[in-house]
This record gives structure tokens, sequence and C-alpha cells, in this order.
């Protein structure tokens, strides 16, 4: 099994090994382009650009897979969850027509790459449901429905649902797809590899510093490139792009059923936020999936709800045999609707990044994977422009920087925290987190299933806010920007490229003595 960003496991984690790197990167060589995360966007991106002649070096912090692309569920669409009115509102009639093409373009790629390098992962075509259950959903139903039937796509109205829920009104979409992602990605990377393309895992890319060529600082050394790819779902550090991402949490389960009464189409409600249901086979079982309950990062007092929420609407309506996999996971809103992809914000011209896919990020890195390779290669189409980062307007006083927040210092250092006085301080069961005020500062505690208490400084290293308990994953997150760190503080999830700072506890009272004399 691979790790991902999260204590729970996904379908796709629970039924893959590892991904096996098979070439070694050269710290002496100038590549053309270096691409910085292993998710679905990192390896498309990296394999368009290979292909198209680049020499190109892929560098993932942990393994294949660890970010939302191992959590995601995987539905392919060319209905999206902004709306083709709402685009045609925020842009143009022209524009909703350049996203559905570009979108329908990155499911023809996907289906494209699975034939050419025979990738075996459930990809297949099949119709998408959307139903709505009141007046004022069906109301926001007929709108998506006449945007979408202008924009090309085949939406049919139904009187019939394949699945047991009551409705008012319903549509179906022809043209959807689904497959397993980690199953795809893994292809992809084996056709990079193929091609010439260099993997790295577990190296962390730190910091870049862009004089002639890009000189990347990583966890294990540095490396040159020409130009640089953030595909890291949003970039490290501080940069106005990631001021107009909100990141949500997001959750999914994968259940057997009884009556083997599995959906052979995609289906969604009209809630906000909305659920859905879908069928997937993986290593020989079937799968319902079901997913929504989604929330602003670190906004959720109670994360295990969501999932109890999931779990009691998939039983009002399907025989449940089994609830075989739980998890949750991250994607990124932006401020307008669609996805920024290209030149990063304040950033000289050969650094790219792709983010703010919402939930559309399985369709959406394709589009970022073409419209990169397109620039990097010269050539210049429509698409450019529309995703263009640079469309976020400017704000005043703010400085666009890639690179970690210098003032964060380690106001701990050197500390030796006495447990009992912190137990004393919270009291928590097992598996419990607190942050408490201690000596006159804020401490972030958690006692695991063993009784030992893990303490850090609940400072976020990106901006400084203060990280909350995210029970159903373990998890530290960040309110502000959905920074993630684990329950000793490692980071899983950017805009944080530092961890929380540890704090060291001991057991043994004259131990905390003897260090406070000096
Ligand atoms: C529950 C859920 C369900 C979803 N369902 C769908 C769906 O059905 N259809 C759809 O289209 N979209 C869906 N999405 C959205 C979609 O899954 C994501 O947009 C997509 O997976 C993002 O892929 P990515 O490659 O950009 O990012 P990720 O998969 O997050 O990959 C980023 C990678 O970058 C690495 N990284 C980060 N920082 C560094 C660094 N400094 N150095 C090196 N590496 C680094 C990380 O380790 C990670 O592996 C869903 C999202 C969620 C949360």
């Amino acid at each position: 099994m691979i790790q991902r960003d999260a204590s729970t496991i996904s379908l796709w984690q629970g039924n893959i090994e590892p991904f096996q790197s098979t070439l070694i990167a050269d710290h002496m060589a100038t590549y053309d382009v270096i691409i910085v995360g292993g998710g679905i966007t990192g390896l498309t991106t990296a394999l368009l650009l290979q292909e198209a002649g680049k020499r190109c070096l892929l560098l993932e912090a942990n393994n294949i897979g660890f970010g939302t692309t191992g959590g995601t569920t995987a539905h392919l669409n060319t209905i999206l969850d902004t709306s083709y009115a709402q685009i045609e509102k925020n842009f143009s009639k022209e524009d909703a027509g350049l996203v559905r093409e570009s979108v329908g373009a990155a499911i023809g790629l996907i289906q494209q790459n699975i034939e050419r390098f025979s990738i075996d992962c459930g990809f297949d075509y099949t119709d998408a449901y959307l139903f709505a259950q009141d007046e004022k959903q069906t109301e926001a139903l007929d709108i998506i429905a006449k945007s979408a039937r202008e924009e090309g796509v085949n939406i049919t109205l139904q009187d019939q649902l394949p699945v047991p829920f009551n409705f008012t009104k319903a549509y179906k979409i022809a043209g959807q797809a689904r497959f397993n992602p980690l199953a795809y990605i893994y292809g992809l990377a084996r056709a990079f590899e193929n091609a010439g393309g260099i993997i790295v895992q577990d190296c962390r890319v730190i910091e870049i510093h862009n004089t002639n060529h890009i000189k990347v600082d990583t966890t294990i050394g540095e490396f040159t490139g020409m130009n640089i790819v953030y595909a890291t779902h949003v970039p490290p550090g501080i940069n106005l792009v990631h001021l107009r991402c909100v990141p949500y949490r997001s959750y999914a389960l994968a259940v057997r059923l009884a009556d083997n009464a599995y959906p052979a189409e995609l289906i969604y409600d009209m809630h906000e936020p909305y659920h859905y249901f879908r069928t997937q086979e993986v290593n020989g079982k079937k799968y319902l999936i079901a997913g929504g309950e989604d929330h602003q990062t670190g906004h959720h007092e109670n994360t295990e709800q969501c999932f109890r929420n999931l779990e009691a609407l998939v039983r009002a309506h399907f025989k449940v045999k089994s609830v075989d996999y739980k998890w949750s996971s991250q994607f990124y809103e932006s401020a307008d609707g669609l996805p920024y992809i290209g030149n990063m914000p304040g950033q000289p011209d050969n650094v790219y990044v792709a983010t703010g896919f919402g939930g559309n990020g399985m369709v959406y890195s394709g589009v970022a994977a073409m419209v990169i390779r397109n620039i990097i290669m010269g050539k210049h189409r429509a698409t450019e422009k529309l995703f263009n980062p640079n469309r976020i307007k400017p704000i005043a006083g703010f400085t666009n920087f890639v690179t970690h927040n210098a003032d964060v210092v380690k106001l701990f250092f050197g500390k030796l925290f006495p447990a009992h006085k912190l137990a004393e301080l919270a009291e928590m069961a097992p598996g419990e987190a607190q942050v408490v005020n201690y000596d006159g500062h804020r401490v972030a505690l958690y006692k695991d299933d063993e009784g030992m208490l893990h303490a850090v400084n609940p400072v976020c290293t990106h901006m400084k806010c203060e990280v909350g308990w995210n029970s159903a994953e373990r998890s530290w997150d960040c309110p502000c920007h959905g920074a993630r760190y684990d329950a000793d503080g490692k980071v899983l999830n950017t805009p944080a490229d530092r961890d929380l700072e540890h704090l060291d506890i001991s057991h043994d009272t004259s131990k905390v003595e003897a260090h406070e004399q000096f």
C-alpha cells in the first residue's frame, strides 16, 4: 500500500503497491523542465512535455499518488461544478465554449493515453444522472441543463432514475466517464519513464533560485532546470494564487452491497454541497463509491460526523453489506470558478502553476498539461489567456514570492515540556487532541492510541494562523489556506513547506527541572 496525505485509506490506495522509479536523476544536468508533484497533473504534464522532446525531471515529495489524486473519486465529466451559465456570467459565452471544448479534449487525452499505453484502469464511458428534490434545486438544475445543452453537452430530461431516490426533475448526461486514478497515473509514470523521463520520489522541493537557470533546492540536493512547473495542487510558499484558492475537505466511502444493485451510471444530487454515487470494480470486486459532505478545511468541529452523515445517506438508499473504505481528501476552489493554469503570478515566465481545479481536477489536470505544454513549446492558444493565473487582480502591498515564511522562528527551541503538567491541562482520551495554554504559549497536544502525548507549536508555518485538529484524519489543519500536518507536525499539504515546530516532552520531572535551570 502507498502513503497518502491522510490517515484514512482510500479505495485506490488500499489496492496498489508503491511505484518503483527505474531511472536515476543527474544533479549535474540541466533539465528542460522540472515538474514538482507526482499526482495526475504532474504526471500528465511531464509525459506530454517529454513526448514533445523536452528533457523532464519529476520530483515528488512523498510517493506517486500521495496527494488528492490518491483520494479522489475519479469521475470524468463535461458537466462541471461551475456551470456553463456561471462561466458565461463570470467570463463570456465564447469562454464557456472554450471550457467545454477543453474538458472534452482532456477526457479524450485520457482515453488516448489508456489505449496507447495499454493502461488497465477500469476506464469506461457511461451516462450521468443529475436530479433535483425540491423547487429551488429544480430551478438551479434547469439552468445547468440549458447552459450545458447550449455548449453541446448531450443532456436529456428523464422520467426515471436508476437509483431509489425521490426526485422532482432529472436529466441524463451522455459521454461521461470513470476510472481508477492510481492505476491510470502509474501507467502514465511508466510511459513517461519509457520516453526517457525521470521520476524521483521522496524528494521535496524546498526553494527555487531563479537566475539564469532555475536552481531547485530539494531534500536530496540541488537540481537545475530551464522551466519549473508547480503541480503540487497549490504551490508551496506565499503567492497570490493560493490566497485566491479556498481549500475544502471532501468525504468518500466505498461500500459493498448485499443485493448487487450497483448503479451502472454516475449519479449526482443537487444538495449544497452535493452527493454522488458511482460504481467501480477494483481488483475483481465491485464497490459503490459515495461522496460529499464538503466543508472548508479547518472549519468543521467534528469531521467524523461527515462520515456518519454520508454513511447514513448511503444506508437509507442502498442495502449495504460492508463499508470497506472511508476516506477524505482536499480540493481547492478558485475565486471565479475556473482553474489557474499558466505562468505563476509575480514570477519569471519560466515558472508555471496549475491549481484551483475544484472538484474537476481529473479533467482540468489534462487541460493544465496541454496548456502548459503549449506555452513551453511556444504554441499560443486561446486557452492560455482564459486560464491565465495572472487574471487575478493584485492585492495592494502584496509581494508575490514562492518561498517559505522566513519569519517563522523556533519559538520553543531547546525547551523540555513536562508530560504530567500538559496532561493535567488537557484531559483527553486516546485519539483526542487539543490546543492548550501553557506557560504563556499555545501548545497543540495529541494523545495517541497508546496514551503517549505528542506536542507541536500550533502556529502554521505558512502564514502563522493557528491550526485545529481534524479528528477524521488525525491531522492539524490550518483554517486559513489549508496547510495540513500530521500529529507530529510533518507537512501533509501545501501551501506550507515547513513542518510545525515539534516540542520535546519528558515524563521525567527531575530532567525537566534540571533543564529549566539553564
Ligand atoms: C474527495 C474528492 C473527490 C474528488 N473527485 C473528483 C472527481 O470525481 N472528478 C474530478 O475531476 N476531480 C475530483 N476531485 C479533484 C481531483 O481529485 C484533484 O483536483 C486532483 O486529484 C488534483 O491532482 P494534482 O495532481 O493537481 O494534485 P495532487 O494529486 O494533490 O498531487 C500533488 C503532489 O505534489 C506533491 N508535492 C507537494 N509539495 C511538494 C514539494 N514541495 N515537492 C515535491 N512534491 C510536492 C504532493 O506530495 C502530491 O503528491 C476530487 C477531490 C476530492 C478531494
